[in-house]
């Protein structure tokens, strides 16, 4: 509907047009357009208006004309009124009306700015910030997965490491293997012969026999041990953390290291708990991290004369932890020397390799433990290894190295 506005009804009622359009848009059920421009905000949609300023500004252009000696006759004449297309944009939203519809030179009343037009300045920093942010983050993401990468493979490196050092360490030990595979090898050969002496005889003495059989399996039985535990030491295994029984893992590894010890003239005493103590961790590692003090230990006390060449191994519990001490009669260290025995590459001997120890205390650390060396009251030095003894509920758990 369009609506100019009225001055009275037919009942004689008087009204200014604004009035009358602002009740006719109070009771139509459909949108109403005005024609001036005061009519804008009364609830019409709006329409092409006349504007009431510009007319002014016309009326008073003509005047001062006037004024200035230009008659009116002479004046150019307005060409058309001043019509301006007015839009209530509310009433655009009420009635549904596509907004597209809108010519751009209309003039547009109430429409809300957007969060754009409203706080260009505030979104735009906001953009800035959450773009900032998301550079940062994925930055970070990066620099976190990169980091990852870096500590695995320090991490597979080092456990290389480990295993080469425990190879090159089972090489050193090769005249105590050989012994300690020859001699139950040697005892079968001395026991066929005796077997073959007896048949050859003809006697039957069946018990001897079946005695000397019984000893064949269990020196067989004794070679295949030592080469079982030998191929453990060597194998590239995963890392395990389970409960292991440590008075048995030490007792794995006694006989080659007694074995190396009477090579080089020197007694190992081995003193082990009762009842066994049980831990969680790596049962290799923790043997690796015994040879290679025992190793040391019988290599401070090789210049000694042979009665003093002793060297012993004492596992203990106390409070949920367990200490594994390797003493030695030997020269000792040097103080200056302590702060940096655990250091990679340090070594005094002349062919020394200087990754024992710095092997012994990462696979200690490893397990939740710590190394340290302190010279002994009698002289000599002293490896104390103190490990987490294991829980009630000690879990089993792999992952890969
Ligand atoms: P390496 O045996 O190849 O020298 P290690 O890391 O095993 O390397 O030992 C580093 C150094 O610590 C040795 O060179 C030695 O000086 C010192 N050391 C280790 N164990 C003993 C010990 N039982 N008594 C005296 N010094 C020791």
């Amino acid at each position: 509907m369009l609506v100019a506005g009225y001055f009275r009804d037919g009942d004689g009622r008087d009204f200014t047009p604004r009035e009358a359009v602002l009740r006719l848009v109070a009771v139509s059920g459909a949108p109403i357009y005005g024609v001036l421009n005061p009519s804008i905000g009364t609830g019409v949609v709006g329409g092409y208006m006349l504007d009431f300023r510009a007319l002014g500004r016309l009326t008073a252009q003509a005047v001062n004309d006037h004024l200035h000696g230009t008659h009116l006759a002479q004046a150019p004449a307005a060409s058309a009124m001043p019509n301006v297309l007015n839009v209530d944009w509310r009433q655009v939203r009420r009635w549904g009306i596509d907004e597209r519809a809108i010519p751009d030179t209309a003039v547009v009343h109430f429409r809300e700015p957007g969060l754009w037009e409203a706080h260009r300045l505030e979104v735009l920093l906001a953009v800035c910030v959450v773009l900032l942010q998301t550079g940062l983050i994925a930055g970070l993401i990066v620099e976190r997965r990169r980091r990852k990468l870096a500590v695995q493979a320090e991490q597979k490196q080092r456990f290389e490491l480990v295993h080469a050092s425990r190879v090159a360490v089972v090489g050193e030990l090769t005249g105590a293997i050989a012994h300690e595979i020859n001699q139950p090898l040697g005892a079968i050969l001395s026991n066929a012969e005796a077997a073959e002496m007896i048949l050859a005889s003809g006697a039957r003495r069946p018990d001897e026999l079946r005695q000397i059989l019984a000893d064949i399996r269990r020196d067989d039985l004794r070679a295949s041990e030592v080469i079982r535990r030998l191929r453990a030491l060597l194998a590239k295994h995963q890392v395990e953390h389970q409960r292991f029984n440590l008075n048995e893992a030490v007792g794995d590894v006694t006989s080659i290291l007694r074995a190396e010890a009477r090579r080089r003239g020197a007694t190992l005493e081995i003193l082990l708990p009762n009842p066994a103590v049980t831990m969680v961790g790596d049962r290799i590692q923790i043997q690796q991290v015994l040879i290679n003090l025992v190793l040391n230990a019988l290599e401070a006390v090789a210049e000694l004369p042979e009665p003093r060449r002793r060297v012993s191994v004492e596992v203990e519990k106390t409070a949920g932890r367990v200490t594994l001490l390797v003493r030695d009669r030997g020269t000792g260290i040097a103080p200056d020397q302590m702060p940096r025995l655990f250091d990679s590459f340090f070594s005094t001997k002349s062919t020394g390799m200087g990754l024992g120890l710095s092997i012994v205390r990462t696979l200690v650390e490893a397990h939740g433990g710590r190394v340290t060396a302190e010279n002994g009251v009698d002289g000599g030095a002293v490896f104390r290894v103190e490990l987490p003894a294991a829980g009630a509920n000690g879990k089993k758990k792999r992952e890969q190295t």
